[in-house]
């Protein structure tokens, strides 16, 4: 039977996990080792632990290694190098989430399957997940797998050997042990057996495969249908219907999650990142109660409002310039919606009539904002239904003025709320504030990304009794585990202050591999910049060494605004990013927006393909004048910083040398041309990487866009969850796009800037192929540094060409996984 090998940061979570597991396939269990924590107590990776752990395990049938994240992989791959060749082929390192890999394995291994089935169906062992939350589902077969039969009868394999139809009645349905019972019950005979529901009438799905029987969804009440082909047929048959009549043998109780009592409150999730201890401080967040009578006239009344909406609007410009500086553009643009909210026609009519009608400023505005909230909080789409929390906070602020109870957040230490507005969030001090604690609240909230954006621990939903706790009473939180220890014990605070060592370590270690250059072990040296949308991220690039900025996303200063930004606000905007990350070259991005974005101060008509519309390059090039503002803006910074500009979206070399023109005239209106001024184009349409030679003469870089490359070449939508399996930057078809424009590019640099540029496993793909250049999100610096680092290119281009050989994006992944030679 395959080992398995668990590798993970924390200790206790590798043994629950493993206990977990182990509950599927009770007295059955493959072999499995751990190598987790440093000690009991410190979260780390270790790769000789991890070699002994795979020595450990060993058998001829090979073994399995599932990791956490970051360097638990690293720590994986470097223990293979520990290993002797014969043993190293042997051992498969599952790209799987843990928990749900490691249940998937444990069936798997225990159902007798060699050790690549292992660690292939483990690595989809988020389907039935995905499926259940509505978003694309793996079917999970293995690779040599039949296709998928019609469940009663069908022409290829003609009708079943035997089939049934049973019932679900298990009160929670076929969920985790009942359906790991299942698959290891059809594992143990020799019989091709495919379930379907009838409720669903989705295609049906290999029954020895769990994540694919996860996928069914299946509830109690549902029918599903059996059908089975091979020489167990009948018995494999049988033994399902009676395993169904049996319950599925799920007798055991779920334990209930129990918490130390007296330690933590109820159903706390981290929503901002960090660790703190300090003493609570309950802030008043009961909004300002309505005065019964309010004197005046219904022209007072509206006199009144309007003042208290101008004071509002006030505090809101203020907020916004303030969470600007501190947190970055991005995050400062949900003030810009409030302000549009203050000045909204409809609302404020609705208002107007009210008083009109005899009701007071401030019951009118509270009645006609409750009733906007409450018709947003009835929403399907949960985004929108967070923009209710919005209205609240306007309608909250101007409250305040009209009643004269201005809200004070000024606070210092473990501030304990209900919840907090995005202003209130906005006004918290980095400096004082060492943690927040909401008894309601969520993840999703904009209080939560500012908190985030601040680098303030928080922790939501930890029920209302927090709120009783008396003002300075030691509160200790973790915002990466969710959890809030009230007046915790010497033994708790010792653990929390171990957590907060810890986590300074970890800092420290992934700020020391960012540092330098990065550089292959061939020495080949390959920029690793970043990928920015505001001043705020390219500070956070230059603390992470970033070597400079592949790509500078300049709609955010023109989303959320109702007219263009000025060439002088521009310049002092890209000027911020080049001073950031001076000496680094800074590559800045022309307006790629289009009618999925629309912009106020364009006109466009409504598309119906918004993505295959007028968008990037071509929407530029319809308004020249704005085209022209920013390219001057972007020329003025390049006299004194190095600047590259690129185009969006180009498919035409007519674009190109349409954009060019404009440059040009921008170029004559600055002086001259800057020496270190580059032009380049992005490749994100699969024609314009196929014409690559063409662009030749007009260009001095590429640089691939592998979101948008990805998503035209193989037709899936961005962002649209039934597809995301499809758009994988790895499929070979996108690997031979980006192979066909290396091979092309002549003289001509390419580098990445999609978000496949991050993944781990594309970096050596990506290398091989030609690109020399990768850029990323600020965080995943440090991480692809030290990839690059790990990697010969020798290996690599041989890696890459089996690549473009490669069916799936998925066996270019397991290629990857097993290309044991780039370690
Ligand atoms: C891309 O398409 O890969 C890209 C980097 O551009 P964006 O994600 O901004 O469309
Ligand atoms: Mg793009």
């Amino acid at each position: 039977m395959v080992g398995i090998v668990v590798v993970s940061h924390s200790r206790t979570l590798a043994h629950a996990a493993v206990e977990l597991a182990a509950q599927m396939v009770p007295g059955n269990p493959p072999a499995v080792a751990i190598a987790a924590g440093l000690d009991d107590g410190t979260f780390g990776t270790d790769a000789v632990a991890v070699q002994q752990a795979i020595e450990q395990v060993d058998s001829p049938d090979g073994v399995v290694v599932l990791c956490d994240l970051g360097s638990a992989v690293l720590s994986a791959e470097m223990a293979l190098e520990f290993l002797g060749v014969e043993l190293r082929a042997r051992v498969v390192i599952s790209p799987a989430p843990l928990v749900e890999g490691l249940v998937v394995a444990f069936v798997t291994a225990a159902g007798g399957a060699p050790a690549s089935e292992v660690a292939s169906e483990a690595a989809n062992a988020l389907a039935g997940k995905i499926g259940q939350l509505g978003g694309a589902v793996a079917t999970a077969a293995p690779a040599d797998a039949p296709a998928p039969p019609d469940v009663a009868n069908t022409v290829d394999q003609g009708p079943p050997t035997a089939s049934a139809t049973f019932v679900v009645t298990n009160a929670h349905g076929l969920h985790a042990r009942p359906a790991a019972r299942l698959v290891s019950i059809v594992r143990g005979f020799d019989a091709r057996v495919w379930l379907r529901s009838v409720r669903t009438g989705t295609a049906p799905v290999l029954g020895s495969s769990l994540s694919a029987v996860a996928t069914l969804g299946a509830r109690q009440g549902d029918h599903l249908e059996l059908a089975a082909w091979g020489p167990d047929a009948s018995r494999a048959r049988d033994a399902v219907v009676a395993l169904a009549e049996r319950g599925f043998d799920d007798v055991a109780e779920v334990a209930a999650a129990t918490r130390p009592a007296g330690r933590t409150t109820g159903g706390p999730v981290g929503a901002a990142p960090g660790v703190a201890i300090g003493p609570a401080h309950v802030m008043d967040g009961g909004r300002p109660v309505i005065p019964d009578h309010e004197p005046g006239l219904p022209d007072a009344q509206w006199t009144r409002l309007m003042k208290a909406v101008q004071l509002a609007r006030d505090d809101t410009d203020a907020t916004r310039h303030r969470v600007a500086a501190t947190a970055g553009d991005t995050d400062a643009a949900i003030f810009d919606a409030h302000a549009l909210l203050l000045d909204d026609p409809a609302l404020l009519d609705d208002v107007r009539e009210r008083i009109d009608a005899g009701d007071g400023a401030a019951l009118s505005w509270d009645a006609v904002m409750t009733s906007a909230a409450g018709n947003l909080a009835k929403l399907a789409d949960s985004y929108q239904r967070g923009r209710a929390a919005d209205v609240r906070s306007v309608a909250d602020l101007v409250l305040r003025h009209l009643i004269g109870a201005p809200a004070s957040t000024k606070a210092a230490g473990v501030v304990v709320a209900t919840d907090l507005t995005p202003a209130q969030a906005a006004d918290l001090d980095r400096d004082t504030v060492q943690a927040v604690v909401l008894a309601g609240g969520s993840p999703t909230s904009h209080a939560a990304i500012l908190a985030r954006a601040y680098g303030i621990p928080m922790v939501t939903g930890a029920g209302t009794a927090i709120l009783s706790v008396a003002e300075g009473t030691p509160l200790a939180v973790d915002g990466d585990r969710g959890e809030v220890a009230v007046d915790p014990s010497e033994d708790v605070l010792s653990e929390f202050r171990e957590r907060i060592a810890a986590r300074q370590d970890a800092l420290a270690a992934a700020a020391k591999m960012s540092v330098g250059a990065a550089v292959t072990r061939d020495g080949t040296v390959i920029t690793v910049a970043a990928n920015l949308g505001s001043v705020d991220d390219a500070r956070a690039a230059a603390a992470a060494h970033a070597d400079g900025a592949g790509l500078v996303r300049t709609e955010f200063l023109f989303v959320g605004k109702t007219v263009a930004p000025t060439r002088d606000e521009q310049v002092r905007v890209y000027r911020a990013i080049a001073e950031s990350l001076h000496p680094g070259r800074v590559v800045l991005r022309t307006l790629d927006v289009g009618g999925d974005k629309p912009l106020p101060f364009l006109r466009q008509a409504t598309e119906a393909n918004p993505f295959l519309g007028e968008r990037g390059i071509r929407l530029t090039l319809q308004h020249p004048d704005l085209f022209l503002d920013q390219l001057v803006a972007m020329c003025t910074v390049a006299r004194d910083h190095p600047v590259s500009v690129m185009f969006p979206m180009v498919a035409t070399v007519a674009e190109v040398i349409a954009a060019r023109r404009v440059v040009d005239a921008a170029l004559a209106e600055v002086g001259a041309k800057p020496d270190s001024l580059r032009i380049g184009i992005m490749i994100e349409v699969p024609a314009a990487a196929l014409k690559a030679a063409t662009f030749v003469p007009y260009v001095d870089f590429f640089s691939v866009g592998t979101n948008d490359l990805t998503q035209y070449a193989l037709a899936a939508e961005r962002g649209n969850q039934s597809v995301a399996e499809l758009a994988d930057g790895l499929d070979p078809g996108v690997l031979r796009l980006i192979a066909a424009l290396c091979n092309d590019a002549g003289p001509v640099p390419v580098s990445v800037c999609g978000e496949l540029a991050a993944d781990p496993l594309a970096v050596p793909v990506l290398l091989g192929l030609g690109v020399r250049s990768l850029s990323v999100v600020p965080p995943a610096v440090a991480l692809v540094k030290q990839r690059v680092r790990e990697i010969d290119l020798v290996d690599a281009r041989r890696v890459s060409a089996e690549a473009l050989a490669c069916e799936s994006a998925a066996q270019v992944r397991a290629l990857v996984t097993n290309a044991v030679e780039l370690n």
